[in-house]
């Protein structure tokens, strides 16, 4: 563990592919304003996996949003590449938690749209989309519709739709948050298995310490609301394609560990609720 909240700098160049720049949001004015983030000051190197971990109504979606740039923040900023974020940008990648795949498109045209949209031919947007298609294991439901699909499956329709536009980043908010469990580890292990062949820099928001052991190379924890970086771990299990890590004494000191954090701010966010 380090209570130094930045991670490791691009070893090539110095540069962070992000770097939180003493973040703050405060929402809404006078007696009603929110202090959404205390002073947020996090590097993701390129490559890294990146999980974000803390209470509910810590902060984590709106410190996500400031990367996807949706938000802005009331203070700081946020770089990528050294480069400010001004607003939304297609190296950014965004996957939703549910609901966001086009209901009228069939599963290839919803990932096609991205590569036609940024000026692709139909034919190569139709191969890049058969290409994700095939690497989240949906290459036979790329006619179907979204409806005819379960959650896991559209959760991995959506996965394929932000990779077709090949971005630098992929932000993930609680993605399998409305999986059942046994889904869930599945994907996981879909998602390393991605993230190990594409090597994308990856920004996770998950409520599971499992899930963040099994896949982050970074966890950063958050402090109850104003959040802020508490404590920051670079598990090793994420190199592993072996799913039994989860079974290993580190894992376990590991995990005891960020529960202690992770309980200590549930609480305070309790009493704050109760105020
Ligand atoms: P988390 O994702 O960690 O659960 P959020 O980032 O969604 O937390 O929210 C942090 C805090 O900011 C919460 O108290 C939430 O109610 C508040 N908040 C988030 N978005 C808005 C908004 N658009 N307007 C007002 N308050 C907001
Ligand atoms: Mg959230």
């Amino acid at each position: 563990m380090s209570s130094h909240a930045a991670l490791p700098a691009d070893a090539a160049t110095g540069v962070p592919k992000v770097r939180f720049d003493r973040i703050t949001k405060c929402f809404g004015k006078g007696a009603e304003a929110v202090q959404a983030l205390e002073p947020v000051t996090l590097d993701i190197a390129e490559g890294a996996f990146t999980c974000l971990l803390g209470p509910s109504g810590c902060g984590k979606s709106t410190l996500l949003n400031i990367l996807a740039g949706f938000e802005r923040p009331t203070a700081g900023e946020v770089f990528m590449d050294g480069q400010p974020v001004q607003g939304p940008d297609p190296r950014r990648g965004v996957v939703f938690q549910q609901g966001a795949l086009f209901t009228w498109m069939n599963v290839r045209d919803n990932v096609a749209f991205g590569p036609l949209a940024t000026g692709k031919s139909q034919a190569e947007a139709g191969r890049i989309a058969d290409r994700f298609l095939e690497m989240v294991g949906l290459a036979g439901f790329a006619r179907r519709y979204p409806y005819e699909l379960s959650g896991g499956m559209q959760q991995r329709v959506g996965i394929a739709r932000a990779l077709a536009n090949d971005p630098e980043i992929l932000l993930m908010d609680e993605p399998f948050a409305a999986l059942d469990a046994q889904t869930r580890e599945l994907l996981q292990e879909e998602i390393k298995r991605i993230w190990h062949e594409t090597r994308k820099t990856v920004l996770w928001i998950t409520h599971s310490i499992d899930e963040a052991l099994f896949l982050a190379t970074d966890i950063a924890v958050m402090s109850a609301r104003p959040g802020r970086i508490k404590a920051t771990f670079r598990p090793e299990f994420a190199r592993s394609s072996d799913p039994s890590v989860v079974t290993s004494p580190e894992f376990a000191r590991m995990k005891a560990q960020i529960f202690g954090l992770l309980r200590e701010e549930a609480l305070a966010a309790q009493r704050q609720e109760a105020a």
